[in-house]
Formats: C-alpha cells, sequence, structure tokens
C-alpha cells in the first residue's frame, strides 16, 4: 500500500515568536542550490567562504570560525563536551531557561559545576560573578549573551575580564543574539562562542556557527585522539583524556575544516549554503545598521504595547531589541490568546518557560523578521484579540505609537 499525503503546503504564517522565526527567502533559495561533494574544490572553497563570513559577523579573527552541524544547541554541546574534561570546574551564572541547559550539559560532560542565579528579568553585577570565581576558581565560566527566555542580555565585557583575571577561560552562548545585537568577541575578549541560525540570523534552524580563540584550541587539542580508520602518519595526539563525543569533538573539526581537511562526518551541503546565505546578508546589511533596525523595531512594539496599557516584563536597562516580554493582564487567558492571534490572524507569538510560563507572551523582532509592517500587523492583531476577552485598549492607540516611533527614526 502507498501512503498517499498531500504535497507539502504549510499554512501562510507570520512567526513572530522568540525563535524559530521566518527565514529570509534569499536564505531558502540558496537551500535549494545543487548538492557537491564534500572535497569538491568548489565546496571547499565555499567552506572557507563560510569561515571568512563568520568570523565579520562575529568581529573576530579567531582562525577556528566555523559551523557544527546540528541546532544551537550542537554549537553549545560541541564547544562544552570538547573543552571540559571530567573534574573541571565550571561556573555558570543563571537568568533564564537557557542558563539552565548550560550546566546541564556541563554536568553531563562530568564538570564539577557551581551555579549563581539572578532571578528572571535581571542580570548579574559583574561584582556577583567575580564574587563567585574567586572562592570557586572555575576553569571555565558559561554564560548566555542573550535568554530569550527571559528577553534580558547580559553584559559579557567585564565577565570576560574577570575571567582572564582569575585564569577562566569564558564561552558564551549568542544564539538570541547574533545578527540582532552587537556581538564583538575580540572586543570583549571572549574565548569561545555558539549560535544557531534560527533567531536572527534568519535561517532554518540546524546550523551551528562557533568560533574559538588559540587559547580554546591549545584546551582542546590536548584532548586530540584521532579515529584509527583516518590517522595519519605523524598525526599529533594529546595526553589528555579523551573528548567524550566524536560528533562533536572539535580536535577532529579543526582537522576538518582546517588545511588538512581529514575527513570526519559529511558536512550538511545545503545548511552550509543556508548558513553562508545568512551570513551574506547580514555583512550586506551592515553590523551598525543592522543593530539599529532591531532597535527601532524594539522601541516601536514597546511603545505600542505601552500604548495600550500593557507592561513590559523585566529591567529595561538590559532588554534585548529582539525580543519583547509583555505580563499577561488579570483575567485574560493568554493560551486564547495565542490561539486566536494564530487560528484569525495567522501570527505565532510565544509563551515562556519555568517560572513566567503563562505569566508573560514574547513578541519577537529577529532579523528578517523585524519589519516595520510586521510590527504593525501584531499590534493591530493583537489588540483586536484582546477585545475579544474584553480588554479594551484605545482603539489604534497601539498602532499608532509604534508608527510614531518608526517615523522618529526614518527621519
Ligand atoms: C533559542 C536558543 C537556543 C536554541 O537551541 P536549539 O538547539 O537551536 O533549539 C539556545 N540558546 C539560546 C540562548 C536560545 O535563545
Amino acid at each position: 500500500m502507498t501512503a498517499s499525503f498531500g504535497d507539502l503546503n504549510p499554512p501562510p504564517r507570520l512567526i513572530m515568536g522568540p525563535g524559530p522565526v521566518d527565514a529570509d527567502p534569499r536564505v531558502l533559495r540558496a537551500m535549494s542550490m545543487p548538492l557537491l561533494g564534500q572535497f569538491d574544490p568548489a565546496f571547499t572553497a565555499y567552506m572557507n567562504e563560510v569561515m571568512a563570513l563568520y568570523r565579520q559577523v562575529y568581529q573576530t579573527k579567531n582562525k577556528w570560525t566555523f559551523l557544527v552541524d546540528g541546532t544551537a544547541r550542537a554549537g553549545i554541546e560541541a564547544i562544552l563536551t570538547s573543552l571540559i574534561a571530567p573534574g573541571d570546574r565550571v561556573l555558570v551564572p543563571i537568568f533564564g531557561r537557557f542558563g539552565h541547559l548550560l550546566a546541564e550539559i556541563a554536568r553531563r560532560c562530568r564538570a564539577e559545576v557551581q551555579t549563581i542565579e539572578a532571578e528572571w528579568g535581571t542580570v548579574f553585577d559583574p561584582g556577583q560573578v567575580e564574587d563567585a570565581v574567586k572562592t570557586f576558581k572555575p576553569r571555565l565560566i558559561a554564560c548566555v549573551h542573550g535568554d530569550t527566555s527571559t528577553t534580558m542580555a547580559q553584559p559579557l565585557e567585564e565577565i570576560a575580564r574577570i575571567g582572564h583575571r582569575h585564569d577562566a577561560l569564558v564561552y558564551t552562548d549568542a544564539t538570541a543574539t547574533l545578527g540582532g545585537m552587537d556581538v564583538a568577541v575580540d572586543r570583549w575578549g571572549v574565548d569561545a562562542i555558539s549560535a544557531g541560525l534560527q533567531k536572527c540570523l534568519s535561517g532554518p534552524p540546524g546550523s551551528a556557527p562557533i568560533s574559538f580563540n588559540e587559547r580554546v584550541a591549545e584546551r582542546i587539542n590536548a584532548r586530540k585522539h584521532v579515529e584509527q580508520g583516518i590517522r595519519a602518519d605523524g598525526t599529533v595526539e594529546g595526553n589528555g583524556p579523551i573528548i567524550q563525543s566524536n560528533y562533536f569533538d572539535l580536535a577532529m573539526l579543526m582537522d576538518y575544516w582546517g588545511e588538512s581537511r581529514l575527513n570526519h562526518h559529511t558536512e550538511a551541503t545545503s545548511m552550509l549554503y543556508a548558513a553562508r546565505e545568512c551570513a551574506r546578508i547580514v555583512i550586506e546589511e551592515g553590523l551598525a545598521a543592522r543593530v539599529a533596525r532591531h532597535e527601532t523595531g524594539s522601541r516601536a512594539l514597546v511603545a505600542g504595547l505601552q500604548a495600550m496599557g500593557l507592561t513590559i516584563f523585566g529591567d529595561s536597562k538590559h532588554k534585548m531589541p529582539n525580543v519583547t516580554g509583555i505580563v499577561i493582564p488579570p483575567k485574560i487567558d493568554g493560551e486564547r490568546v495565542r490561539g486566536e492571534l494564530l487560528n484569525d490572524f495567522g501570527i505565532e507569538i510565544g509563551t515562556s518557560f519555568g517560572p513566567l510560563k503563562g505569566r508573560i507572551w514574547r513578541i519577537g523582532t529577529m532579523g528578517y523578521g523585524c519589519q516595520k509592517r510586521n510590527v504593525l500587523l501584531c499590534l493591530a492583531a493583537l489588540e483586536a484579540v484582546l477585545r475579544q476577552q474584553g480588554y479594551a485598549a484605545k482603539p489604534g492607540a497601539g498602532v499608532d505609537a509604534a508608527l510614531a516611533e518608526y517615523r522618529q527614526a526614518e527621519k
């Protein structure tokens, strides 16, 4: 018997959640290009272009800037698994869901993990991190940059300095911020960083651009053990304990992306095309212009929501410009609002996790999706849906206030 399902025909949506978001059509087009063999010189040239492009996106000179195949979490696991040897001390400052994820992955790497926690909706004062570093003496500090679960972004420059003063490496998860906020790897002094395509880079989930410096490479290469079947004469192996994962072994991935082009997994061809196009779009727009576009989008959305009498969640000084948390008003059924936005308007917005589940909605203004018309459509639709539940904002107030912000920015 043959199963007969129809052609793929996804319903039209405007994805205004905290990620994944709508892909830039240019990225989808790049993904439909013909495949190449992984050692075809045309393909390895694309691999090198991807490295050069992401050095620009990450604002770094790091040689080791390449893709890990898999969603953002694959980048996180590759770095943590390759860097953390069993028994290593790792400090994780947690200010949202993804901080808990870093701590969990570090524990799976059999690190001795210490966490410090900031209330959701706030970030850390660098002094709090330094106090913990002084007593715990970690080898690694792992800290999220922007945590979409709370909409907060942790300033990292001072944390990187603290790490270096106390001989700890600093890793950050910039999945939610790369391409939407300033992410300056070299200027900040962050040692290792990872991201994914499906937030402000406006690609599909499935590729994780990462970057790390020579200090990180050295520590990883000390644990290098090359697969027997591909080991070449003269391979230098490390003395350190073997990296637990083969797929995420960055020592072997350096050999794959580096000059020796030693075979490892089959690079995900179409995802590499996607990642390449995502970065090209960012560079063409310009990093500063792109950050400014996200800031304007955030200001307009916030102005619109406030004009509707809604309360923005969290510390406004540290709010990410690409995602906005809204306190669900009393007596309003938050899930019903999300359902009606989706069913009546084709617009998806998010809720949150853990202590914020059912307490806030989250609206993303990320990458390709961060457009004036999307912000205005979203506000107009939200106003209508809220009115159905008896929440009476002044009609048109949200859209008018957002338009005023855009007019101001366009001057
Ligand atoms: C969205 C997000 C992720 C997502 O990880 P996936 O494996 O791609 O689902 C990771 N970290 C942060 C900070 C995020 O915002």
